[in-house]
């Protein structure tokens, strides 16, 4: 039965498509932005499609940006002679909220998996490989510690091992499984000092 006419439903379904928002949290969401300020919702609207429209990957480290390069990259206190392998923007931003690790970043846009046919050529590994080529002493890989986040590691520490360049992995303080970003700032600390030369 139709409860609501076609303009509620269609917010409804719109909404549940969201990764984790259910049916129960697509009807809530679709009912507050009903009884929102009309300048609220258009603001809404304006700051999805604008995201959408503008935001591309940084042309050094491929996070996330609405700027040619990042302001990590950009950034001439960062040490670039450090990168960091990470599987997504918001694992970057994990590490930067602890604020201590002061080199720059590479963001792979995923993770290598067979099981999902992603392979090497899917995620951005080719732009790592470039980045090599210029000056730089150690390559962090701080993927995650699932099937996927060590069968990357591997496959990334073979690239660059015969480049002279030092690989190193942080250590196994972040649980197995556990997304980057859900780990508190102490344990990404401990598991970034305590990392290991591959
Ligand atoms: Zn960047």
């Amino acid at each position: 039965m139709d409860y609501y006419g076609s303009q509620i439903n269609k917010l409804i379904e719109k909404l549940a498509m969201l990764p984790g928002i259910g049916q129960k949290s697509a009807q809530r969401l679709a009912f507050h932005v009903i009884h929102m300020p009309e300048d609220s919702v258009k603001e809404l609207s304006e700051a999805l499609i604008d995201a959408r429209q503008n935001v591309h990957y940084c042309k050094e480290c491929c996070t996330l940006t609405d700027q040619d390069v990042c302001p990590i990259c950009r950034s001439e206190a960062r040490d670039h002679r450090t990168i960091m392998v990470v599987e997504t923007t918001r694992d970057l931003a994990a590490y930067e909220k602890t604020g201590k690790y002061n080199g720059v970043y590479h963001v792979l846009q995923g993770a290598i998996s067979p099981i999902l046919g992603i392979g090497p050529a899917d995620i951005r590994l080719k732009e790592l490989l470039t980045r090599l080529q210029g000056d730089v002493d150690e390559v962090i890989i701080a993927t995650n510690n699932s099937l996927e986040g060590e069968t990357t590691a591997m496959y990334i520490s073979k690239l660059v091992k015969p480049t002279g360049i030092k690989v190193s992995r942080i250590a196994s303080g972040v649980p197995v499984g556990g997304d980057l970003e859900y780990v508190d700032e102490v344990t990404l600390l401990r598991a970034l000092e305590g990392r290991t030369e591959l």
